[in-house]
């Protein structure tokens, strides 16, 4: 991945390395979704492949990758973000939740919002109850939090 001026990238693979806290990590995040009927975690392209799993496995859910463009080979459904230059997209293939169905959203980080926002979107396009959304990092300084409409937003750390 390509750097940009100004931004301090925030790096998970460190933690990755060292299984006792990635599990760790993982078992926070088991111990506060487990028993909450959770049927969906649905994982943000790239990171949010690395923690949604093991947390699905662990408490009985299925995981629903959520892509960007044109990766998914099945039929999907779209959700344009804006960026600050330009905008992005997130796909999810139809037919992958069901309506009435309880999601959790999983990503490693969460900076301007606008990506868990249209991660949201989908799963409620598609009849889901997003009941939280759940990251390792915010960036509370860019106020990531404020456009998640009231939804919940549960994270490990705080990066100022
Ligand atoms: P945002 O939509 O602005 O909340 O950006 C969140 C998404 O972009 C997540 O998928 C992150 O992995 C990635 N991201 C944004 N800013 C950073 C950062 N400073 N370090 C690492 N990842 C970032």
């Amino acid at each position: 991945m390509g750097l940009i001026a100004g931004i301090m990238f925030q790096d998970i693979t460190t933690l990755l390395l060292a299984p006792n806290a990635f599990k760790d990590t993982i078992d926070l995040f088991v111990e506060r979704y487990k028993n909450k009927n959770i049927s969906v975690v649905a994982g943000i392209e790239a990171r949010g492949f690395i923690f949604g799993p093991p947390i699905a496995l662990a408490i009985g859910a299925k995981f629903v990758p959520l892509r960007k463009p044109r990766k998914l080979p099945g039929e999907v459904m779209s959700e344009e973000y804006i960026l600050e230059y330009g905008s992005d997209c997130l796909e999810m293939h139809i037919g992958a939740v069901e309506q009435g169905e309880r999601a959790l959203v999983v990503d490693d980080l969460i900076a301007t919002g606008g990506t868990l926002c249209a991660a949201m979107k989908l799963l409620e396009r598609a009849g889901a109850e997003v009941v939280e959304c759940a990251c390792l990092i915010e960036l509370p300084d860019l106020k990531g939090r404020e456009r998640l409409n009231g939804k919940p937003l549960y994270v490990l750390v705080e990066s100022h």
